[in-house]
């Protein structure tokens, strides 16, 4: 049974695939064309029209595109169609610099909408479903991206939007939420804020959660299924390749299905930017087969993962990719020792007795650096025998030494105390300079 006009394009074969990736390919590359930025780059590669693509090797030849570049093109640089044709804006939440905007066309729009309906279809939901989208509406991608998606699957529609903790609580009891939308770490300060209010969980309906917009691991997301008794499905997109539903895990959860008709993928080494084989972890590069009024090619994510090698349970064509490792601008260099929020993330959430936010300071003392690791623990823990707590303390301290190799300062904070986002997390303050 065909359920929606594109299911077909998820079942094709490889050699289907990659000419339907060949054709959306040229019709991007003439509207790279037709942009100043583009035009200049491909020409200088010898690619002056889209016949020059004769296969998809050929997007070997040209340079990788990088955030730098869509700010210094900022604002109408890389539209590659009129203004009139262009029915929406977005922006990265990027709190630093230039804002990287991008542009949709009608068409567009309707494209990235059937890849969010696919999206939603593959982790199980349906028309039956009420969908509470706790994702901010505004420039960010993640709360209009998912919308439409969810509105032509014929779901109940609740645009809750990000924040206001208490409202979204009475909505999804009230109106028998099943599925929400929402960053791992705003999941679990719901969680948190349901145990508060004193509702019981058995009066929500909430089946399923749809987390991503952030890193997270796969011990939080289980701890999410726990807590909730429901199943959590991995969401990964950003706005230079459209927003969410670049890669979608499907009720298997082994990984996110990189919608390829959409997005040719590359992985890439971290340093020499040269290709890596299926499995092997790097760089991923994606370059969007969908989008005409913002061609972009060869962009450089940043996001660290892998392909997982092998095929789906659910027969699925398009290739899947590990949860992101991190990005490669994330990591921290503390005392020469490479260090990955999520490897901190990965050893806090095997303590049973870590709370539901946490938080990374580093710090300068002299001349030296000094990582702070700072969590919310269950207010038993706190009013605990302090010989339990400096245990408690060592054995964290000691796993994260294990894991990093370094022995960071740990911090114990009664829960509710550490500061909590309305969008994405802030993991890490580094006070020698940087904000992340
Ligand atoms: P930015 O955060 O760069 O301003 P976006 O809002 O488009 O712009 O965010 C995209 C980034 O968010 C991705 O490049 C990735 O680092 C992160 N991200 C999105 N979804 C996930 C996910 N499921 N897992 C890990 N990281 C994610
Ligand atoms: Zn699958």
């Amino acid at each position: 049974m065909i359920l929606y006009e594109q299911e077909e394009l998820e079942y094709l074969d490889r050699r289907a695939l990659e000419a339907l990736q060949l054709l959306r390919l040229k019709k991007v590359i003439a509207c790279a064309l037709a942009t100043p930025f583009y035009s200049e780059r491909l020409n200088g590669v010898g690619i002056k029209h889209p016949e020059d693509m004769s296969c998809l090797e050929d997007l070997q030849k040209i340079p990788f595109t990088t955030k730098d570049d869509l700010r210094d093109t900022y604002p109408f640089g890389l539209l590659a169609v009129d203004k009139e044709a262009v029915v929406r804006m977005h922006a990265s939440s990027g709190t630093t610099g230039k804002p990287t905007v991008i542009y949709y066309s009608r068409e567009d729009l309707s494209r990235w909408t059937q890849l969010t309906t696919r999206s939603l279809i593959a982790t199980g939901c349906g028309p039956k479903d009420v969908f509470q989208n706790m994702m901010t509406y505004g420039l960010f991608t993640g709360g209009l991206g998912l919308h439409y998606g969810a509105e032509d699957l014929g779901m109940f529609v609740i645009p809750s939007s990000g924040g206001n903790t208490k409202r979204q609580i009475q909505l999804m009891h009230d109106f028998g939420t099943t599925v929400v939308h929402a960053t791992p770490s705003y999941m679990l300060h719901l969680h948190s804020q349901i145990v508060e209010s004193g509702l019981p969980l058995s009066e929500f309906k909430v089946k399923k959660a749809l987390i991503g917009a952030e890193p997270h691991s796969e011990d939080l997301r289980q701890k999410i299924e726990t807590l909730f008794g429901i199943d959590a499905y991995n969401s990964y997109g950003l706005s230079e390749m459209n927003g969410p539903s670049v890669a979608f895990e499907c009720i298997h959860k082994k990984g996110m299905h990189l919608w390829e008709d959409a997005y040719c993928i590359e992985i890439v080494d971290r340093n020499k930017l040269t290709p890596l084989a299926d499995g092997e972890v790097g760089e991923l590069v994606l370059t969007n087969l969908i989008r005409h009024a913002s061609p972009i090619l060869r962009y450089r994510t940043k996001d660290l993962t892998r392909i997982i090698p092998g095929s789906c349970d659910c027969g699925r064509t398009a290739r899947r990719v590990d949860r992101m490792m991190g990005r490669t601008d994330d990591m921290l260099i503390i005392n020469g020792v490479n260090v990955f929020p999520s490897q901190i993330e990965e050893v806090i959430m095997k303590i049973p007795e870590a709370g539901n936010n946490y938080r990374i300071l580093v710090r300068k003392k002299g001349t030296l650096d000094v990582l702070i690791v700072q969590l919310e623990v269950a207010p038993a823990v706190l009013t605990d025998d302090t010989r339990d707590l400096y245990a408690l303390k060592a054995r964290l301290g000691d796993a994260l030494k294990a894991s990093i190799s370094i022995n960071p300062a740990v911090e114990f904070h009664e829960p509710g105390q550490l500061p909590v986002q309305e969008g994405k997390a802030i993991r890490v303050v580094d006070e020698r300079g940087n904000l992340y």
